[in-house]
Formats: C-alpha cells, structure tokens, sequence
C-alpha cells in the first residue's frame, strides 16, 4: 500500500484517490502537522464525506478513512480545511491553518446499552461482541465504550501520513483533536495505536546510544537524503568513507522494509543515511 502526494493530491499507486470537493475550506497553508480525527459517525465512510461536504457542517477534513481502508480526499493539502475548531499545538492556536485533517471512520465514544449493545451518540446501537467493543477510560477520553479501528485502516492511515510527510519536509508531528483540544474533543479514541502509528511514521528520535558526537563512515557510496525513505529526496550522494557525525537515529518503515536511519551531519550538509551503509565508531 504505498502511497504519494502530487500537486497537492494523494495518489495510491499510479492513480488519485477518489477526491470529493468540500466547499468548507479556507486559504492556503504550509502542512507542519498532521491531525487524526474519528468521524464520530456511522461506518459507512460515504456518509462522513457527505456531511463533510455540506456547507451547513461548518466542518471539514483533508481526508477521511473508512473501515475498509477506502481514502476519500476532500481538499488539496495545501489548504486549510475545518477540521480542529479552537484548538492549540505547542503554544499556538487556530490548528487549521497549518495542519493538515485525517478523518478516521468510528463511531466515537458509545454507552452501554441493553442486550450487550453500546449505543452511539446518533442512536445506532453495535453489539459489542460482533464489533470487539471495550471499555476504557482515560483521563483525555473521560469513561466510555469505544470500537476499535480496523487493521486496514489503521495501515491505511500510517500509510498516507508517511506519504504526506514525505511530500511536506515541513510536517514536524503527528498528533490528535483530543490532545490539540483538550476537555473538549476525545477524538481519536484511547483504542488507536497513536505511539505505533507515530513510531512509523515520524520515526523513533532517539539519539545514538553511542552517545553524543558519534562519528560514522560510509561503507559505500550512498545517498544523503531529506528524509529517512527512498523517494525523490536525494541532497547528495556521499563517497565510500566519507566521515560525517550522527546527530540522531530513528527506527523508520517504508513499504515493507523497517530499518534504522541516521540523520548525518557532513560538514555541508545535513540529512538521513540508511543505516546499512554506515560504519559507526
Ligand atoms: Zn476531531
């Protein structure tokens, strides 16, 4: 499942994905976030892109996510959809006008109701057994019975935000409503594997266990890159033994293969090395 951005569109392989025009939108942005979002709906993922595309919504996303892995783009990324309303990240508000919004199909927090059923703040009642429903609380989410993602979609998010994050070197995070609104958002709900999803996507930032100053030399000629994967991000190629000093390391995934990159200081430059290539001291 690999998927790229082009002119502001997502493509999975050689096609776009399906693109339906929200009109709830605004100017232009340069994406440093990413923000994941239930739909808070049902699951089918037609419906939340329809309302998503109604005016008298107010609201919107870049993307929403089905249960079956299906991506609906609604906005090009380089513009600000309402997704995040009063918000705040790292000090600053309006969320919306430099993030980009991922709606992941799921009911939302759900009470018990009767005959082991957990009924949605729209009415509908899952069973519980049938759909893997859970109790949890948090105190982000507040008590409640929640449905767990589906694998697919879970893949399928990881997926796009890998693809976005290549596609925007500017993108520094990924995070959720709850936590950019807290008390009053519970949005993605405590069932979603945020610290795995962010582990693959922004890579773990941990520094060389070597130290600090670790030195490395390349084993082959190999390529200096923006970032940790293998697209169309080369900044130059580095010469069989060349000398650079590791500034930190992360375990990344890229289509199939997971591996550990480091970011490379080369006196010039500065960027990421897969780590077979690298000799470190
Ligand atoms: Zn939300």
């Amino acid at each position: 499942m690999n998927y790229a951005v082009k002119d502001h569109r997502v493509k999975r392989g050689t096609s776009a994905v399906d693109f339906t025009a929200t009109p709830n939108k605004g100017g232009t942005i340069t994406p440093e976030a990413i923000v994941l979002h239930d739909t808070a709906g049902r699951l089918d993922h037609a419906s939340s892109v329809s309302w998503l595309c109604n005016p008298a919504a107010k609201a919107s996303a870049h993307f929403v996510v089905g249960r079956a892995g299906e991506v609906v783009q609604l906005a090009p990324t380089n513009v600000s959809t309402w997704h995040a309303g009063a918000s705040s990240f790292n000090g600053r508000s309006n969320v919306n006008g430099f993030s980009i919004g991922i709606e992941i199909v799921n009911p939302g927090i759900m009470q018990g109701a009767p005959g082991n059923g957990a009924r949605a703040w729209f009415g509908q009642v899952f069973p519980t057994a049938e759909h893997g429903i859970e109790h949890r609380a948090t105190p982000q989410h507040g008590a409640g019975l929640w449905m767990p993602y589906t694998e697919v979609q879970i893949e399928t998010v990881a997926a796009l935000c890998l693809a976005l994050r290549e596609a925007y070197p500017s993108i520094a995070a990924l995070t959720t409503h709850w936590a950019i609104s807290p008390g009053r958002k519970v949005d993605t709900n405590p069932l979603f594997p945020l610290d795995h999803v962010r582990a693959r996507v922004m890579g773990r930032q941990d520094v060389p266990s070597h130290g600090d100053d670790t030195d490395a030399v390349t084993t082959v000629g190999v390529n200096l890159r923006r970032w940790p994967s293998l697209g169309d991000n080369v900044i130059e190629v580095l010469p069989t033994g060349k000398r650079v000093r590791i500034v930190r390391s992360g375990v990344f995934t890229n289509g199939d293969e997971t591996a550990r990159w480091f970011l490379a200081a080369t006196g010039d430059n500065e960027g990421w090395v897969h780590g077979t290539y690298l000799d470190l001291d």
